[in-house]
């Protein structure tokens, strides 16, 4: 009997053993890399160029690239991020990320709001004569750029469909936005000359292209990098329907200086995580105006002595932007986001 219990407590022992044994032989590399600490070389200044979830990409020096693992305790780092890294046998170990200059982030397919870029300083706001081109839309990436404090810069693609019919909608367009101080270009993603402007302005910059699906963002990345294979307008679409999009954001580099932030989610962000004073401070001409109105807490309605509404009578303000605002402000109270921060 007691021969019997000690053969099964061994067994028990053994067994213990072997499965501590195959735990370690699965040892997430996560592990490995916080065991190699001692053999890992000197902390370097890197920069993630693509994000896989629990990996990253990390460019350092002259546009090397190395796959790096993130330490456990590290806050979540996202493509754009400056980071410091660490060498290690095969794969590096990113230690660190540094302050971002900004962070645009959009909602999942849950409503989670998940960062999708960190560092961009410029947002291209594409629109074309095809797809038909909403203010309302330029409007909408116009106030995320202002509150993120990010360049905007209008770009109409397309060039060669502007004819007789349409030229003087996007004299208009060109007027209208120069007017309120911001660089309006028009350029063909199918004539590279046209995009010399664009080039120069790309220079020194981390940019995203956002607009309408359709309006040539993946034709202009094509052009300004050749030798770049670029998902194009129908498969974005599609994956931006999955979950997993914000993980596919990428950073290229433009051929003629200046890098780009690309993914389906970037491309479609949008305002989900703003208020009503967020909207105001991102048009510009009308948030100069609003601490001339007599009530502090004016919501431009029926107010009296609204500087909005004389500015709008006066017809110093674009009775346009002004629909856009009420628009944007009335589409605030449909969507609601919960912050993952
Ligand atoms: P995205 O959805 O914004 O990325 O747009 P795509 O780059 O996929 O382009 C949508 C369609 O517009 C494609 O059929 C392109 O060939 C076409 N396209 C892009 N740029 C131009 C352009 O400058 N002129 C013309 N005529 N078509 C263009
Ligand atoms: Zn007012």
């Amino acid at each position: 009997m007691a021969k019997r219990k000690l053969s099964q407590n061994q067994t028990r022992r053994i067994r213990s053993k072997q499965q501590a044994k195959n735990e370690k032989a699965i040892a997430t590399p996560e592990t490995d890399i916080e065991s190699e600490d001692d053999t890992l070389g000197a902390e370097q200044e890197g920069r993630v160029v693509a994000h896989y979830g629990t990996q990253v990409d990390i460019e350092f020096g002259d546009q090397k690239t190395i796959r790096c693992f993130l330490r456990a305790n590290l806050a979540p780092v996202i493509t754009g991020d400056r980071i410091v890294w660490r060498q290690g046998k095969d794969k590096g170990v990113v230690e660190s990320c540094q302050p971002r200059k900004s962070l645009l982030s959009r909602p999942d397919s849950y409503g989670k709001l998940k960062p999708v870029a960190a560092n961009v300083d410029q947002i291209i706001i594409t629109v074309a004569p095809q797809p038909e081109f909403f203010t309302n839309l330029i409007d909408r990436y116009l106030v995320v750029a202002e509150i993120n404090n990010i360049k905007p810069l209008i770009l109409i693609n397309k060039a060669d469909l502007i004819n007789e019919t349409n030229q003087s909608e996007f004299d208009n367009l060109q007027k209208s936005y120069s007017t309120l101080g911001y660089r309006v270009l028009t350029v063909s993603a199918k004539d590279s000359t046209s995009l010399d402007e664009l080039k120069d302005l790309l220079k020194g910059n981390t940019s995203i292209l956002v607009g309408q699906s359709g309006v040539g963002k993946s034709s202009i990345l094509q052009t300004l990098i050749p030798d770049k294979e670029i998902e194009i307008g129908e498969l974005s679409n599609a994956k931006s329907k999955g979950r997993h999009t914000t993980t596919h954001s990428q950073l290229f580099h433009f051929s003629d200086g200046g890098e780009c932030i690309d993914s389906p989610g970037i491309r479609e962000f949008g305002l989900w995580n703003l208020n009503a004073a967020d909207v105001i401070a991102g048009f510009v001409e009308l948030h100069d105006l609003t601490s001339t109105c007599k009530f502090r807490d004016c919501s431009h309605e029926n107010e009296p002595k609204c500087a909005l509404k004389e500015a709008l009578e006066n017809g110093t303000i674009s009775e346009q932007r002004f629909t856009n605002y009420k628009r944007i402000i009335a589409s605030l109270d449909d969507v609601q986001i919960q912050s993952s921060q």
